[in-house]
């Protein structure tokens, strides 16, 4: 039976990164409780969250990595990244500098985590239509630049969120082997 949560054959450590705003908590509540949150609070508390998916046959735990408000302050430590085998770096359609500023994301992980760490970049907020800045080409062609993988979600309407998992998960896969 696969209904425990403790029964699992592989743990993934997964973070989220990105600018403060950007949805990350929400894309972690739309992951794993299937909820949303209209009202912006600053995560406190809260350092993971789990949730126990299939993939390639095997019982995968991911166990997701929320900032906790650090990013405000630029205080992420070196215990986030440590062990983590895949990330999101995520930014927010509607807000071009949060695009920009996955650069230096992508620099922090270069610094601070695991050389093999799977990447992938999330433009998150589609639902905002009217509001969007950042096109699904620019940001796809700077992720094939990178070699890093790219998906635009909106945790609001659930689109693409548990594809962004599966798809973490898959890539980790390859990576190990
Ligand atoms: P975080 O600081 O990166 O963790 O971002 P939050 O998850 O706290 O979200 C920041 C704000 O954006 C909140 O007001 C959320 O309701 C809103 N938000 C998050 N995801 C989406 C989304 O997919 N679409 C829309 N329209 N708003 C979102």
């Amino acid at each position: 039976s696969r209904s425990n949560d403790e029964d699992y054959d592989y743990l993934f450590k997964i973070v989220l990164i990105g600018d403060s705003g950007v949805g990350k908590t929400n894309i972690l509540k739309r992951f794993i409780n299937n909820e949303f949150q209209l009202e912006s609070k600053p995560t406190i508390g809260v350092e993971f969250a789990t949730k126990t998916i299939q993939s390639s046959g095997k019982a995968v735990k991911c166990q997701i990595w929320d900032t906790a408000g650090q990013e405000r302050y630029r205080a992420i430590t070196h215990a986030y990244y440590r062990g983590a085998v895949g990330a999101f770096i995520c930014y927010d359609v509607t807000r071009e500098a949060t695009f920009k500023n996955t650069e230096k994301w992508l620099t922090e992980l270069k610094d601070h985590a695991d050389g093999n760490i799977v990447i992938i970049m999330i433009g998150n907020k589609i639902d905002a239509v009217d509001q969007r800045i950042v096109r699904t080409d620019e940001a796809s062609n700077y992720c094939e630049q990178q070699q890093i993988g790219f998906i635009e979600t909106s945790a609001l309407d659930g689109t693409n969120i548990d594809v962004a998992f599966n798809k973490i998960v898959a890539n980790i896969f390859n990576t190990i082997g």
